[in-house]
C-alpha cells in the first residue's frame, strides 16, 4: 500500500517574499526567530526580506548556522529563541539554516536530549504537532529541504543523524527564485547537483508511490536542462526559475526515501575537520552508485533516460560524470580532500543512515567501501 501525503503550502514566483507579514500574522507567529548563516546575511538578502515584514524587522537573528548544522548550533540558537520570546522560525538559507531551525523548532517544545529524537533510534512517534511553526525561505536551488520531513543535524559525538517527521515539514515554503540571482557558479552546480540526485535517488527507491516518482522525473528534466545555463550565467531568470522548481520537486518526494549517495554523503558530511559539501559529494559519488544500482533498478534507468533527454542505450553514470565536469565539479573525492582512511568508518555509518533502507540494492559495508573506492 502507498503512503502518499502532501501536506504544506508553496508560495513559488518572483517576489514571492513579498507577502511574509500576512504569512508570519496567518501561522500566528508574533515573535520570530531568524535562521540564516554568515554568507546569506553578507549577500543582503536577510535585510532584503525583512523589509517585507515589520515582525521581521525586530526579529533576533540566529546567524552562527555552520556548513553542516551541529547540535552545538541548535543549542545556541534555543538561547536567543527562548530569551526572545519566541513563537516560530524564519529560515532563510541553503539546506544547513532550514535544518537547524526545524531541530530548534524541535527542542523548543520537546523535552530531552535531541538524540532521543533521531529516526534510527527510534525517535520517530516521539516528534508531536507540538513542534513550533517554520516559515522556510530557500535561498539556494538544491536541498528540497522547504518542503522536506527531515533535518539532518551532526550531534557532539561526530554522528550525522537523520531527524524525520511529518511535523518538521515546514509550515510554509516561500520561494523565491529571485534570492538565488547572486548565488555563485560554485554553489548553483553544487546545489543544483544535489536537487538532480534527489530526483534520481528518490525515483529509484522501491516504495510504491507513482504521484512522487511522476514528481522526480519532472525534477531531474527540469535540471538536466537548465542546471548548465544557471551555472554559466547566474543571471538568467529562466534558468533560476526552473532550478529551483526542481529543487521543490526534489523536495517534494523525498518521503520516498534516498538512497546509497546519500547515505554515504551523510557519513561524510558528518567529518567536521573536512566541511565537506553536501551537494558536491552527491555529484562526485552518483556515477558509482548509478553503476552498483543498475541490475536491480528493472526499467526504471530507461525511465531516467527518457526524463534527462539521453539516449535509450546512453550510460546514465557516464552522463553524470561528463555534467560533473562541464560545471566545474569535482571529479574523485580524492580531489574534495577525503582521506581514504576514513572509508571504514564512512562505511559503517552508511550502513546504519536511514537512506540505505531505500536503495534499490541491498548493501553492506563491503559494497560501500567498493563506491567510495570507485568514486576515489
Ligand atoms: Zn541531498
Amino acid at each position: 500500500m502507498g503512503l502518499i501525503n502532501y501536506l504544506t503550502t508553496v508560495r513559488f514566483d518572483f517576489g514571492a517574499v513579498a507577502d511574509l507579514a500576512g504569512d508570519l500574522a496567518s501561522l500566528k507567529i508574533a515573535r520570530p526567530l531568524i535562521v540564516t548563516d554568515a554568507g546569506v546575511l553578507a549577500a543582503g538578502l536577510v535585510e532584503r526580506i525583512c523589509l517585507a515584514a515589520p515582525q521581521l524587522r525586530s526579529a533576533p537573528v540566529f546567524d552562527a548556522v555552520p556548513t553542516n548544522p551541529t547540535e552545538e548550533a541548535v543549542e545556541a540558537a534555543l538561547e536567543p529563541y527562548r530569551s526572545g520570546g519566541c513563537d516560530g522560525l524564519v529560515a532563510i538559507g541553503g539546506g544547513s539554516p532550514i535544518d537547524l531551525a526545524k531541530a530548534v523548532a524541535l527542542l523548543a517544545t520537546h523535552d530531552g536530549l535531541l538524540e532521543g529524537y533521531a529516526a534510527i533510534l527510534r525517535g520517530i512517534p516521539k516528534i508531536t504537532a507540538r513542534v513550533a511553526p517554520v516559515i522556510a525561505i530557500p535561498t539556494t536551488s538544491g536541498t528540497g529541504s522547504e518542503v522536506g520531513r527531515a533535518a539532518l543535524i551532526t550531534l557532539n559525538d561526530g554522528r550525522k543523524l537523520g531527524f524525520i517527521s511529518p511535523h518538521l515539514i515546514p509550515k510554509l515554503a516561500v520561494c523565491d527564485p529571485e534570492l538565488t540571482l547572486g548565488l555563485p557558479p560554485g554553489l548553483t552546480a553544487a546545489t543544483g547537483m544535489d536537487a538532480l540526485t534527489h530526483c534520481v535517488e528518490t525515483f529509484l527507491s522501491p516504495r510504491d508511490n507513482p504521484p512522487a516518482e511522476a514528481i522526480a522525473l519532472d525534477g531531474l528534466s527540469r535540471a538536466v536542462r537548465y542546471i548548465e545555463r544557471a551555472v554559466k550565467n547566474g543571471a538568467d531568470v529562466e534558468a533560476r526559475r526552473e532550478m529551483m522548481m526542481a529543487a521543490l520537486e526534489g523536495g517534494l518526494t523525498f518521503q520516498k526515501g534516498l538512497g546509497a549517495v546519500h547515505s554515504l554523503s551523510h557519513a561524510l558530511g558528518g567529518l567536521k575537520d573536512l566541511r565537506l559539501h553536501h551537494g558536491t559529494l552527491n555529484a562526485v559519488l552518483l556515477p558509482a552508485v548509478l553503476r552498483y544500482n543498475e541490475e536491480a533498478a528493472g526499467t526504471k534507468y530507461d525511465a531516467l533516460r527518457r526524463a534527462a533527454g539521453l539516449d535509450a542505450k546512453a550510460d546514465i553514470a557516464r552522463f553524470v560524470e561528463d555534467l560533473n565536469g562541464r560545471l566545474g565539479l569535482p571529479k574523485t573525492l580524492r580531489e574534495m580532500g577525503v582521506p581514504s582512511r576514513v572509508f571504514g568508518a564512512t562505511a559503517a555509518a552508511a550502513v546504519a543512515d536511514h537512506s540505505t533502507a531505500t536503495n534499490p540494492r541491498a548493501l553492506a559495508e563491503a559494497e560501500f567501501k567498493q563506491i567510495l573506492e570507485e568514486a576515489f
